[in-house]
C-alpha cells in the first residue's frame, strides 16, 4: 500500500475516514434539509454546497444535480464511472496542497460540519433487501446444532449462495433503539405455542452491498460485470429472534423472526475505497457453475467486532471478533446469482452476507453461535452471564480493513435493546 495520502483536515491516525476512505452517507445540518456528504476525520463535507458550486461538472457527471437529495439514489444510478470521477475531485479537493478549498474560509464554513453537530439518515431509500447465508462456519455451526455434523451443510449449500427476500421497510440508521418483538414460539415440551415477547433475542454480525445501475427485468447480470452495480458496503446487525425462528421457519425460511428491525451504519464505503483489501477468492469445493465462475473474484480483507455493554457494564466488551475473508461465496457470486433468474435490482437495493463466522470460536457471528444456542453462556465482567440480549444491553459492531499508515473504516452499527 502506498504511503498515506495527506490533506489538509487533521485525520488521526486510528480514524475510519482518512482521504483514503471518503464514505458516502446523508446528513442534516441544523434544521437545512438533508443532503450527501462524506466523512473525512471527524468532519462531514457536503456534497450539495461543492455541487451548488460547480465543483463536479464535466466527465462522467456532466452537470450532475445529486447530491442535494435526502438518499444517495441519484448518485448511485450514475454508476462506477460518475462515482470514481467524483472520489478523484474529492480526494483532488481535499489534499494538503490544493488551495480551492483549504485558502477559502467563507467555502470551508459553509462546506465543513463536525459530524458530532449533524443528524445521519439512512444513506439510500432501500427498496428490496435480501440476506444471504454466505459463511461456512455459520452455516456449519447452526446447521450442526440443529442437525449433527454430518448433515450440517445442505446438499445445495455449496452449489448456490443461498438467501431470502428480507423487509425493506424495517432497516433503520445506527444507533435506534430495537424493541424486543413479541411473536409465536413454542417449547419442545409445550402440547401448544403461546404468544409473547421473545426470549432469545440475538444479533448477527453482518456486512452489506448497495446497488448502483440497475438490470433491465429479464437480464441476468454476468459475474464479469457484477461489480459495476455494486457502489459500496455498510456494516450491518440483522437482529433476530430465535424462538419466534425455530417455530415458524419451515418450510418458508425467516419471516418475523428477522423483519422487525435490521440496522445498518450510516458510511457507505465505496468498492473503490476498499480496493486495497481486495485478495483472491479461495478455490470453491465443488467448482461451482460457469455463471457463478469470474477469473478475478475476490474477498475483502475487513476486520469485524462485536462488542456488548449491559446496563450495568462500565465499558464494553468485545465478544467476537471476525473478518470479511470469512465468506465462502463472494459478493460478486451473490449478484450474479440475485439476477440469474431474470431479476431486476435497483439503486439502492441491499444485499447482506448473513451472519460473519470464522473458523475460530472467538469468530463467531451471533449469540446463537457463541453460547452453543444457550449452553455455554457468556462470561461477563461484573459477573453477568448472558445466553441472550436482555433489556438495556447495547450491541456494537465495528470494521476497518487495516492499511499501512491508515484505517479504511466504516465506523460503527449500534443499537440497544429495549422492552
Ligand atoms: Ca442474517
Amino acid at each position: 500500500m502506498p504511503t498515506p495520502l495527506r490533506s489538509f483536515i487533521e485525520v488521526a491516525p486510528d480514524s475510519h475516514f482518512p482521504l483514503e476512505n471518503l464514505p458516502f452517507g446523508v446528513f442534516r445540518p441544523n434544521d437545512a434539509p438533508a443532503r450527501v456528504g462524506v466523512a473525512i476525520g471527524d468532519l462531514v463535507l457536503d456534497l450539495a454546497v461543492l455541487e451548488e458550486g460547480g465543483h463536479f461538472r464535466g466527465g462522467e457527471l456532466g452537470d450532475p444535480a445529486v447530491f442535494g437529495h435526502d438518499s444517495l439514489n441519484a448518485f448511485l444510478a450514475l454508476g462506477r464511472p460518475a462515482w470514481q470521477q467524483t472520489r478523484q475531485i474529492l480526494q483532488h479537493l481535499l489534499a494538503a496542497d490544493t488551495a480551492t478549498l483549504r485558502d477559502d474560509d467563507a467555502l470551508r464554513k459553509r462546506a465543513f460540519h463536525r459530524q458530532s453537530e449533524v443528524t445521519l439518515q439512512l444513506p439510500a431509500r432501500i427498496g428490496d433487501y435480501t440476506d444471504f447465508y454466505s459463511s461456512y462456519n455459520h452455516a456449519f455451526n447452526v446447521g450442526t446444532m440443529f442437525r449433527g455434523p454430518e448433515n450440517a451443510i445442505m446438499p445445495n449449500w455449496r452449489w448456490l449462495p443461498i438467501a431470502y427476500h428480507g423487509r425493506a421497510s424495517s432497516i433503520v440508521l445506527s444507533g435506534t433503539d430495537v424493541r424486543r418483538p413479541q411473536g409465536q414460539t413454542k417449547s419442545p415440551d409445550a402440547a401448544t405455542p403461546s404468544f409473547g415477547p421473545s426470549r432469545a433475542l440475538d444479533f448477527e454480525l453482518e456486512t452489506a452491498f448497495l446497488i448502483g445501475p440497475p438490470n433491465e427485468l429479464g437480464e441476468p447480470v454476468p459475474i464479469e460485470r457484477a461489480t459495476e452495480h455494486i457502489f459500496g458496503l455498510v456494516l450491518m446487525n440483522d437482529w433476530s429472534a430465535r424462538d419466534i425462528q425455530t417455530w415458524e421457519y419451515q418450510p418458508l425460511g425467516p419471516f418475523l423472526a428477522k423483519n422487525f428491525c435490521t440496522s445498518i451504519s450510516p458510511w457507505v464505503v465505496t468498492l473503490d475505497a476498499l480496493e486495497p483489501f481486495r485478495r483472491p477468492l479461495p478455490a470453491q469445493d465443488p467448482e461451482p457453475l460457469p455463471y457463478l465462475r469470474a477469473p478475478n473474484d475476490f474477498v475483502l480483507d475487513i476486520r469485524l467486532e462485536a462488542q456488548l455493554q449491559t446496563a450495568a457494564m462500565h465499558a464494553p466488551q468485545t465478544i467476537t471478533r471476525s473478518n470479511c475473508r470469512n465468506l465462502y461465496w463472494s459478493i460478486a457470486q451473490q449478484l450474479a446469482h440475485h439476477t440469474a433468474g431474470g431479476c431486476n435490482l435497483q439503486p439502492g437495493d441491499l444485499l447482506a452476507s448473513g451472519t460473519i463466522s470464522g473458523p475460530e470460536d472467538g469468530a463467531r457471528g451471533c449469540l446463537l453461535e457463541l453460547t452453543w444456542r444457550g449452553a455455554n453462556p457468556l462470561q461477563l465482567p461484573g459477573g453477568e452471564t448472558r445466553k441472550w440480549l436482555e433489556e438495556g444491553d447495547r450491541l456494537t459492531i465495528s470494521g476497518w480493513g487495516e492499511g499501512d499508515g491508515c484505517r479504511v473504516g466504516f465506523g460503527e452499527v449500534t443499537g440497544r435493546v429495549v422492552a
